[in-house]
């Protein structure tokens, strides 16, 4: 499998390439330059599921895609990942039933609780192989508000020659989210607390990737959300939620996917393109609705940093969605000079670009499935309730986003999945705020905040992230 940029340049690189890269050179992100079809597989893959599980799932999704990789190591690192003592159950991403034909897709019972390590926990096996192979190192610098960086760390600790630096905005991020970064000791992860916000921390990390002699000199690279493995790790749980769902293959399922950057909801497009009977993609937005209003209307705006609310669901709070590209590149029929005249020229210009009157964009719904709504901190807060009162189950704040913009889109007849992006304890003061009292915590998180902490408080400067870095890179 070659991969190709949404910008049309020419290079065709494998996996293993675009693994450790970030954006393609020409500032598009890298897709497959097909998607390998599996509606006649469908049986056997059940069957995989059924008798071999999720890691096994895993490989056979994951080798259409990887074939500079020999077999058995990929089926090994999918078994290493992919395990009851790292998700605490062998179904890893188990169904729980809501009201008539609607279900939680938990995948959040990883180590930071977040659907985050679903991905990451794969990358971080998939960095140490591959780096292992190449006698390279890599230095991750990243920026987070809670749970991209948490996951990495996770994912990262102890692996041979990764080291993470991670910023975040000092005392931005949730008590719980702050204990699980700040108390990993490991010599090879790094806490940087900026004081700022988050935008401060980003920018830092712009200005240091863009000191080219900088980055080359220090092998400093990214685990964003457009890294195509991350993504393509997504892939497999929507496979494994329609064997769950569903008894046979020609049932049809839909999903509804809380959504900020859409790396979670494009792992559904990716999944629908291979042949999987996904009736409806439902894109679930806070506050922060530049999606929806894409889905609704076919402006895609850009908002500023001013225009981006701070929510009760943070991990959704962005101003442009880094993998809706992706999925714009495929509405447009793959066409990779009108997708670079939007994503480059007319948002670099002004900011937003308008598909309504585009044929492609009445495709968005009719050929690929794809709807949409926003929730709101009351409708968060209700739907807490509520789903609280009537099933006995607490869902997170993005949970219940996708809860409440589910219910809204059901079709008589198919299964609505909803994907369970974090555990309540992460948000635990919206959750008391909802229902009066704390979320339960999980086993095995009892007394976090209270453990010793690794984390260097820094003023929003990159000259001084720079120093540090170079400081513990040292041969
Ligand atoms: C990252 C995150 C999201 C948004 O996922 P995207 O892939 O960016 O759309 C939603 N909920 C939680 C809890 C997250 O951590």
């Amino acid at each position: 499998m070659r991969y190709l940029s949404t910008r049309g340049h020419a290079a065709r690189p494998g996996f293993c390439d675009i693994l450790l890269e970030g954006l393609a050179p020409d500032g598009g992100l890298y897709l497959p330059e097909t998607y390998p079809q599996i509606s006649d597989r469908l049986a056997e893959l059940r069957q995989v599921w059924a008798t071999r599980g999720y890691a096994d799932l895993a490989f056979e999704i994951l080798k259409l895609y990887i074939d500079d990789i020999p077999e058995a190591d990929l089926l090994a690192l999918c078994r290493k990942t992919y395990t009851r003592a790292v998700y605490g159950t062998d179904a890893i991403v188990p169904l729980r039933p809501l009201e008539e034909g609607v279900f939680l897709q938990a995948l959040s019972n990883g180590p930071t609780l977040a659907f985050k390590d679903m991905a990451m926990q794969l990358l971080g096996n998939l960095f140490e192989y591959e780096l292992g192979r190449r006698g390279a190192e890599l230095n991750i610098l990243g920026a987070t508000s809670g749970d991209t960086g948490s996951a990495a760390e996770y994912a990262m600790r102890g692996k041979q020659g990764v080291r993470v630096f991670m910023t975040s905005p000092h005392g931005r991020m949730s008590p719980f989210q702050q204990a699980q970064m700040f108390s990993l000791l490991d010599a090879n992860i790094h806490n940087i607390a900026i004081e700022g916000v988050f935008d401060d921390c980003q920018d830092i990390v712009k200005a240091v990737s863009n000191d080219l002699d900088f980055k080359r000199r220090h092998k400093i690279g990214t685990v964003n959300s457009i890294n195509w493995a991350r993504l393509l790790a997504q892939v497999v749980y929507y496979f494994a939620g329609y064997f769950q769902a569903t008894t046979k293959d020609t049932e049809q399922v839909a999903f509804t996917v809380p959504s900020g950057n859409f790396g979670n909801v494009c792992a559904g497009h990716v999944a629908r393109m291979m042949g999987l009977p996904i009736a409806r993609l439902v894109v679930a937005t806070n506050e922060n609705d530049v999606l929806d209003e894409f889905f609704r209307t076919g402006m895609y705006r850009v908002r500023t940093g001013g225009d981006t609310q701070e929510t009760s669901s943070p991990s959704m709070d962005i101003s442009k969605a880094s993998n809706f590209e992706r999925f714009v590149f495929d509405l447009l029929g793959r066409d990779a000079g009108l997708t670079q005249q939007l994503f480059k020229d007319e948002i670099n210009a002004k900011g937003f670009f308008d598909l309504s009157a585009h044929p492609a964009f009445a495709q968005a719904q009719a050929k690929y499935g794809f709807a949409s709504g926003k929730s709101t901190h009351a409708n968060r807060l209700a739907t807490i309730r509520d789903t609280s009162a009537r099933f006995g189950e607490v869902v997170d704040t993005h949970t219940a986003d996708g809860v409440k913009v589910a219910r809204e889109h059901l079709l008589p007849g198919v299964p609505m999945l909803v994907l369970e992006t974090a555990l309540p304890i992460k948000f635990a003061a919206t959750i008391e705020e909802a229902l009066g009292h704390p979320p339960a915590r999980p086993p095995g998180f009892e007394g976090l905040e209270a453990k010793p902490r690794k984390v260097l408080l820094m003023a929003a400067d990159a000259a001084l992230v720079k120093a540090y870095i170079a400081e513990h890179t040292a041969a």
